[in-house]
């Protein structure tokens, strides 16, 4: 093995100054370095397709500042009860017809009810069936809950830090920054992969989008999953209002995510549908590699499908085959997935 193909160590102790300085560097110095280290890593032109299904909508009863499923602001939401497992069956079959490999559910809770894990784990047993990886994120997991969703074969669970320690408290109230650590620490224990990361363009500063990921990186294990959402102003929320993050210093937080922990992938999220075209082919570049497919991302809109397979088709990007391969060896890359069969989703571009 030459020096050029040789694992990297995955470091976590990586320092605030490190993460400034990658930051400060010259933009093409950046987006040459997160190059550099994806390819190390990944297929440059392999992008993982995961759907989100809304299981369970509205009505939540934390004050996350930036969400329109808070019970505290008048969004105009209409609420749902939690879906039946049928229904979410249907939409999971839809998902992998269009060339979704995970099928992640999201109920807005503070916190799953005990009484509700006899349908939850329907759900995980259901969507796996269907050969698809299961992702779930429904607040905050009591170990015993971890366990009983790990025993039904969950995948990943998502749960996000949101921010950096300092400013969580400007963006909720109703739970600690150390409460979502021990629910990542929960699922972890269980045996169940990680999907984590946060939210940027809420006011906040780049000291603050460098101590997000710093917290993630040094996690004692990067999350398999780090999706870096761009804020959606919704109308009605404390922070419908708010300024626009630069779009060059979001393209280098996905940059610094990916030199940070290079073996995750780095997930474009929320916001994803206001970028332009351009704009998004710059976070590929830099090394986000995981992007939601389907028009509605849990309660805010999503790019149409067709445009997504039409932008993958221009920029020569595949959707990655079913990767368990490659996230089982975070701690043991490079690696890389299968070639994948992308004839459904470019499919459904021609219709
Ligand atoms: S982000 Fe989650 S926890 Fe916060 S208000 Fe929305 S649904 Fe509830």
């Amino acid at each position: 093995m030459n020096q050029a193909t040789a694992p990297l160590p995955l470091r976590h102790d990586w320092s605030r100054s490190e993460a400034e300085a990658l930051f400060a560097l010259p933009f093409a110095d950046l987006m040459f370095r997160a190059q550099t280290v994806h390819r190390r890593f990944f297929d440059p032109n392999e992008v993982q397709v995961s759907t989100l299904l809304s299981i369970k909508t509205g009505t939540c009863p934390e004050d996350c500042k930036y969400c329109p499923q808070s019970v505290r602001y008048d969004t105009g939401l209409e609420a749902e009860q939690l879906m039946e497992v049928e229904r979410v069956l249907e939409s999971a079959r839809a998902a992998r017809e269009t060339g979704s490999t995970r099928f992640c559910m999201g109920a807005a809770w503070r916190s799953p009810k005990d009484r509700d894990l006899g349908v939850i784990t329907a759900m995980v047993r259901g969507v796996k069936e269907l050969g698809m990886e299961t992702c779930m994120t429904l607040g905050m997991l009591e170990p015993h809950q971890a366990q009983a969703l790990a025993e039904a074969g969950l995948d990943y669970y998502n749960h996000n830090i949101d921010t950096s320690p300092e400013f969580y408290g400007e963006v909720i109230t109703t739970r600690t920054f150390q409460q979502r650590l021990d629910t990542l620490a929960n699922v972890r224990e269980a045996g169940i992969k990680v999907c984590c990361g946060g939210i940027v363009g809420m006011g906040e500063e780049r000291n603050d989008r460098v101590g997000m990921l710093l917290t993630l990186a040094n996690l004692p294990e990067h999350p398999e999953s780090v999706p870096i959402n761009l804020l959606v102003r919704v109308e009605g929320t404390p922070l419908a209002e708010q300024e626009d993050l630069d779009p060059f210093e979001f393209v280098r937080t996905i940059a610094v995510a990916r030199i940070l922990m290079p073996a995750s992938h780095v997930r474009l999220s929320a916001g994803r549908e206001s970028m332009s075209d351009e704009l998004q082919s710059l976070t590929f570049l830099a090394g986000a590699n995981s992007i939601f497919y389907g028009e509605r991302l849990l309660t805010t809109p999503n790019p149409a499908c067709s445009r997504d397979t039409g932008l993958f088709r221009r920029l020569g990007i595949r959707p990655a085959a079913l990767a368990v391969q490659e996230d089982d060896a975070v701690d043991a890359a490079p690696v890389r997935a299968a070639a994948p069969d992308t004839a459904l989703f470019y499919d459904a571009t021609r219709a």
